[in-house]
């Protein structure tokens, strides 16, 4: 094979949930609901495809729903797109990650990433010849360090690749240390991608998402990824989108064209009806995961497993190291064997291994009677 996937195995994800599969394991793994998303959406595909609505889009995506991101993006955080030209249709954000880092970073180009990084970055990272930079959150507050932000950045820096809220810490980037972010890239006039797939997924009421565009001089320099999968539930339709100004959305464009020139067709006019008619839907899971949360991480410290309370997105971090296990990758490894119970380790996550090599990662976003069995194995597990 190429250099360019040398090292790469396959993603956690994969490993994992297979691992759970072939166990009989409650799988707390992988970021994947167990509900679907609104009803109305469901159908609005029903009737696209039965609509004759199954060729070709076009490649930017249709007009209705990139009009309905940019409704969006007015709605929620007052930006004003152009849908025409500043609106791009993904196939989820995993696909604005790849055409983004593809379009943007050369080889030997520097991205700086925060880290444990969502594991895509990396492996795109490395398909577009460029090295990163990883700066890390850490435990126990997963807070972003000004210093090492600006101590990552060098005269080769291309880059900043963000994500908040964060997978898998759960940080919320305050206004604060999103100017630092904004200063950086303003003073070595770095282009910033930011990956905001969780950002309906604030579940501290003290917390708030601000999207890095709306800081002052950044609309400019900002591409801003999101995706219909984490906010309505629809992880497997994989329609994400990508918006910022025309010279980025066109660089990020000229690259999605060859990679699958066009996203499913009959779920766009769905998305578009989530976007518009569903638009109090992340709310109420949003409400719903506050609890399901509240009672995983209550329910994991009560048994001793020491949980880190998250901002947001639907992942809690555990520190199992108090419990014997000084490596997260072995404890996820007996997991299932010993409790029946499937967890990711982040150390996979990160550069410094040791900064989370006692961590694991629970995923919430289950029905309350999965929570529930997969805290009762885990009690009952020696
Ligand atoms: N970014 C982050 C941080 C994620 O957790 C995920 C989730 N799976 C993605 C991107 C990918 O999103 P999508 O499923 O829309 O491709
Ligand atoms: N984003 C999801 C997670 O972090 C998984 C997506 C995937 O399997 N690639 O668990």
């Amino acid at each position: 094979p190429a250099s360019r996937i040398a090292g790469i195995g396959e993603t956690i994800f994969a490993r994992m949930s297979a691992l759970a599969t072939r166990s009989g394991s409650v799988n707390l793994g992988q970021g994947a609901p167990d509900v679907d998303g609104p009803a109305l959406a469901l159908h609005a595909a029903e009737r696209a495809l039965m609509a004759g609505q199954n060729q070709y889009a076009p490649g930017i995506g249709i007009p209705a729903l990139r009009e309905a991101v940019a409704a969006h993006q007015w709605r929620h955080y007052g930006i004003t797109l152009d849908p025409a030209s500043e609106v791009v249709v993904t196939t989820g954000a995993t696909e604005g990650i790849a055409a983004a880092l593809l379009a943007l970073v050369d080889p030997g180009d520097e991205v700086v990433v925060l880290e444990p990084y969502y594991d895509s970055y990396v492996a795109m990272i490395q398909m577009a010849g460029g090295v990163r930079r990883p700066v890390t959150l850490r435990a126990p507050d997963f807070r972003l360090d000004a210093e090492a932000l600006r101590a990552a950045v060098t005269p080769r820096t291309r880059l900043i690749l963000l994500n908040t809220p964060h997978n898998p810490t759960g940080t919320v980037l305050t206004r604060a240390e999103l100017d630092v972010v904004a200063e950086v890239a303003i003073a070595h006039d770095l282009v910033v991608v930011t990956d905001e797939v969780y950002e309906h997924l604030v579940l501290d009421v003290a917390a708030e998402h601000v999207p890095l565009c709306t800081l002052p001089g950044m609309a400019e320099r900002t591409l801003t990824l999101s995706s219909l999968g984490k906010s309505w539930s629809l992880t497997g339709w994989k329609i994400g989108w990508a918006t910022g100004p025309e010279h980025l959305v066109t660089a990020l464009t000229t690259a999605k064209q060859w990679l699958t020139y066009t996203s499913g067709a009959p779920l766009q006019p769905a998305a578009a009806v989530a976007l518009d008619e569903a638009d109090d839907f992340p709310a109420t899971l949003r409400t719903s995961l506050r609890a399901r949360r509240d009672h995983l991480v209550a329910g994991l410290n009560g048994l001793g497993i020491e949980t880190y309370m998250p901002q947001g997105t639907y992942f809690a971090l555990s520190d199992v190291s108090g419990l014997g296990w000084a490596d997260g990758m072995a404890f996820c490894e007996a997991l299932p064997e010993r409790a029946g119970v499937v967890a990711i380790p982040t150390s996979v996550f990160h550069d410094d291994v040791e900064a989370g090599r006692h961590l694991v990662r629970w995923a919430f976003c289950k029905q309350e009677s999965v929570l529930e069995e997969g805290l009762r194995r885990l009690g009952a597990a020696d």
